[in-house]
């Protein structure tokens, strides 16, 4: 599967300088999809994670589909304010500001092995955030997981420890 092809960029968004990897046109390329899913069921086991921790919005895509497959909990960890029960939170920063995410407190079983999974890595904070709450909760990352990797943004200095995996890399346009 030709992903480098499959995945639209468009220059300047959300502001100028950013080149935005758009991965709605994965979404909508049926054959596509399916290779991204079945690769993360292949680098990801069943019998090596006990659940999926996705994140809002484009990771909820890819955890529920990984999920049925392994049989495992999907975990949504979404913006502040969404979920109604008991919750951990965790800020992160953002290129501008900062930002929030919260996992419910009863999904988040202790001692669990956890695969973390978005679209994509940049500098790596919105998953190092999540794999915060996961140790707070006594749990484990077993995998993070993303379709694409901007390892010039250099994520490895905060998520490294996690070994992530991605299908594609982009360097700097
Ligand atoms: P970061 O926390 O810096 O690793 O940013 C990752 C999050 O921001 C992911 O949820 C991405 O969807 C989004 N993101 C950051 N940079 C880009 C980009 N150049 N293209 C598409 N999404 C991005």
């Amino acid at each position: 599967m030709d992903l480098d092809a499959v995945i639209r960029r468009v220059p300047d968004f959300p502001k100028p300088g950013i080149m935005f990897y758009d991965v709605t046109s994965i979404f909508t390329n049926p054959a596509a999809l399916a290779y991204v899913v079945d690769e993360m069921a292949e680098l990801y086991p069943a019998k090596a994670i006990d659940g999926v921790i996705a994140i809002e919005s484009r990771g909820f895509i890819l955890g529920a589909p990984y999920a049925i497959r392994a049989g495992v909990p999907l975990v949504l960890a979404r913006k502040k304010g969404k979920l109604p029960g008991r919750t951990v939170e965790e800020s992160y920063e953002l290129e501008y500001g900062r930002a929030t995410l919260e996992i419910h407190v009863a999904d988040l079983t202790p001692g669990k092995r956890w695969l973390i999974v978005d679209d994509l890595i940049a500098t790596g904070g919105t998953i190092e955030a999540v794999g915060k709450m996961v140790k707070r909760r006594e749990g484990e990352v077993a995998g993070v997981f993303a379709i694409v990797g901007l390892p010039f943004l250099n994520y490895a200095a905060k998520i490294g420890e996690y070994a992530p995996k991605t299908l594609i890399d982009f360097e700097g346009e």
